[in-house]
């Protein structure tokens, strides 16, 4: 029979990398508490609605990479392409926004129906974070200072913040009609791709990578050119307190992002070592999707980070990431020694509560319990036989090296195995 395999797109993250991504996990934690920030869990299915107000109609992610279905009562429903919204909709929904701010985060994962390729999945996963109500610059910073701190915890060179101002809802209008109209007097250098946006997202038309259309691209209007005077103001606030905090930037005025709901501040964290896929965390202010989906006109700023993009950093970084080899297979030969090796191993268990020790399962006799040791990569092997049973010994096995083994009293064990986890412990 054929065997059942993964959807395209989406990947099994195997246990062997798994300790890398609880360390980012574990940093973005930690990262996260010392700002005050709090975790919040939404479910990974939403009303499709939510995302057509807040994504927005026009945005390739509502258009061609959601995954919507009907559920059995007929209603339309979404796994979440992205986090904001979730968020958004549990603050509402639970009145967290009557009278004070709120920080929180997230980290699950996210689905969009995109060409799979290296660093751009079907299932991918974020850590979203978003302060809600507060309006000034100085929220924006501090997320930006929070991604910096993370990238620094977890040992990444070389990322770069680039930064922008969308300025208000009325300026984007504005700007998009000043926008459409000189695109559409170069109409016939826009690709084809470009040609269909400028009816839909035009915006987002500033984005293209397309080195056909950079210098086109480059001569056309500038939004920061166009802002109004408080957009402006909150955008110098914001790099202002950048300077004072030590944090490199540079202004990019095409940086624009797929989502509709972005107002003033948007900035991404990129890299030049995963290629094509270089954003590492996307992010900015949406000071009207509060109130979009129905909840008391609050500002709000967020950013997201692909774990997935991050783990790549990591694994190319210098260092190792955590050691989850056991530090004992313990392996019982004989019916009186397999009977007992569960107690013996509990007892190292309550004795050391950060040991990591496999006690060796299925059939077979000492060679094959010794490959099984070897295999478990363990740097040591203690072997309970017919005589050490009977006698309350243990022998003690080096699996590396000259491979010597000692033959210790029980009660020894404790220290014994203290002494290997060393450090570790
Ligand atoms: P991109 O320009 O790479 O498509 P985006 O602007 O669509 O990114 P956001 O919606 O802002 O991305 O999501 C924030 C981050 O999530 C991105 O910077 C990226 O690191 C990551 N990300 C987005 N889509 C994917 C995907 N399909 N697979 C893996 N990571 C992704
Ligand atoms: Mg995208």
């Amino acid at each position: 029979m054929k065997a059942i395999q993964a959807i395209r797109g989406m990947k099994d993250i195997p246990p062997a990398e798994t300790p890398v991504w609880r360390e980012l996990e574990d940093a973005a934690r930690a990262v996260l508490s010392g700002y005050g920030y709090r975790e919040l869990r939404p479910p990974v299915v939403e009303r499709t609605e939510l995302f057509r107000r807040s994504v927005g109609e026009a945005t390739d992610i509502v258009e061609k990479e959601m995954y919507t279905f009907d559920d059995r009562s007929g209603e339309s429903l979404s796994l979440r392409p992205e986090c904001t919204a979730s968020c958004v909709r549990a603050a509402v929904e639970h009145g967290w926004l009557r009278g004070r701010g709120q920080r929180l985060w997230h980290i699950g994962p996210m689905f969009r129906y995109e060409r799979p390729q290296k660093g751009r999945y079907r299932q991918f996963h974020q850590l979203d974070v978003e302060a809600l109500g507060f309006p000034g610059p100085d929220v924006d910073a501090e997320l930006i200072l929070i991604g910096e701190r993370l990238w620094r915890r977890l040992r990444l060179g070389a990322l770069r913040l680039e930064l922008n101002s969308l300025g208000s809802r009325a300026i984007q209008d504005a700007f998009r009609a000043r926008l459409v109209e000189y695109l559409t007097r170069h109409a016939s250098s826009l690709d084809e791709d470009s040609r269909r946006r400028l009816d839909t997202n035009p915006l987002r038309i500033l984005d293209s990578k397309n080195p056909d259309m950079q210098d086109l691209l480059g001569a056309a209007p500038r939004i920061v050119d166009c802002l109004d005077d408080e957009s402006r103001e909150h955008f110098e606030g914001l790099q202002a307190m950048l300077e004072a905090s030590g944090v490199a930037f540079s202004v990019n005025p095409r940086l624009v992002r797929g989502l509709d709901y972005y107002t003033r501040t948007v900035f991404e964290w990129v890299t030049d070592e995963l290629g094509a896929q270089g954003a590492v965390c996307g992010g900015g202010r949406y000071d009207g999707l509060v109130a979009d989906i129905g909840g008391p006109p609050t500002p709000a700023t967020g950013f997201a980070v692909g774990l997935e993009r991050v783990v790549a950093l990591m694994q190319a970084r210098q260092g190792a990431a955590s050691d989850e080899r056991p530090h004992a297979y313990l392996l019982a030969v004989g019916e009186e020694a397999q009977r007992t090796a569960h107690s013996l191993a509990e007892q190292l268990r309550d004795a050391l509560p950060r040991v990591r020790l496999v006690v060796d399962a299925g059939p077979g006799n000492f060679k094959r319990k010794m490959k099984n040791a070897d295999r478990s990569e363990a740097p040591l092997a203690l072997i309970l036989g017919e005589d050490e049973a009977r006698e309350n010994r243990i022998t003690l096995k080096e699996m590396h090296g000259d491979g010597g083994q000692q033959s210790v009293e029980r009660s020894q064990m404790v220290e014994i195995l203290r002494g290997h986890i060393g450090s570790d412990d």
